[in-house]
């Protein structure tokens, strides 16, 4: 089986929707998903720094975490055909650790727990295929990066996309059968490479012979 390193924060957790949210209602604003297109919440809200920031080391907030739709159902399907991993960056916010790992359990309870890879640096993680939505994250990955979509990463045009779960699943089951062509073809080539040598001797056989 292929395996798929795949990111929690913006991709299977929908961190960025919570936090506008208990931001928004604890220090009454009606900031927007759609102010955040192509930016930071920090870059909408510079002023609020401390505000913003304070969620990171509220366990509640890591344990309360929306599940980004559809993952659930997607990751059940798609663990039938590739070893999936879950790996996150949880070392940039240490407080996320105990959290993370229990939202993961009632929420991704049909995952073997073996396979949550808690990490700081990526580029550390040997997968065929990673899922992020940060491109400094795919940048280090030496597999097949494929971007999530999120309000900050959508100018970003140099790995595949998917915009959701459901796209996500559509390209992952049309992997398989790409992967499969590749092998045949390359299973061909590989043929074709060892009959040269054969079809060369015989000619200089036969050119000798004569
Ligand atoms: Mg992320």
């Amino acid at each position: 089986m292929k395996r798929i390193a795949i990111d929690m924060d913006e991709v299977i957790a929908d961190t960025l929707n919570t936090h506008v949210e208990w931001y928004n209602r604890d220090y009454q604003d009606e900031l927007t998903l759609a102010e955040l297109h192509g930016r930071s919440l920090l870059d909408a809200r510079p002023n609020a720094r401390e505000a913003i920031e304070s969620y990171y080391a509220r366990e509640d907030f890591f344990r309360q975490i929306k599940v980004m739709p559809h993952s659930q159902q997607v990751l059940q399907e798609l663990s039938q055909h590739y070893a999936i991993y879950i790996t996150t960056a949880a070392m940039e916010v240490p407080a996320s650790f105990r959290a993370k790992y229990e939202w993961l359990l009632e929420h991704f309870d049909f995952l073997d727990e073996m396979n949550f890879v808690f990490c700081g640096d990526k580029s550390i993680i040997r997968a065929d295929y990673m899922v992020d939505d940060n491109v400094k994250q795919l940048q280090a990955f030496q597999g097949k990066g494929v971007l999530f979509t999120a309000p900050r990463n959508v100018h970003e045009t140099r790995y595949v996309r998917v915009d959701n779960w459901l796209e996500a699943r559509d390209w992952f089951m049309a992997e398989l059968e790409r992967a499969d062509e590749r092998m045949e073809n390359a299973r061909e080539e590989g043929q074709s490479a060892n009959q040269t040598p054969c079809s060369t001797a015989s000619i200089s056989v036969e050119e000798s012979a004569t």
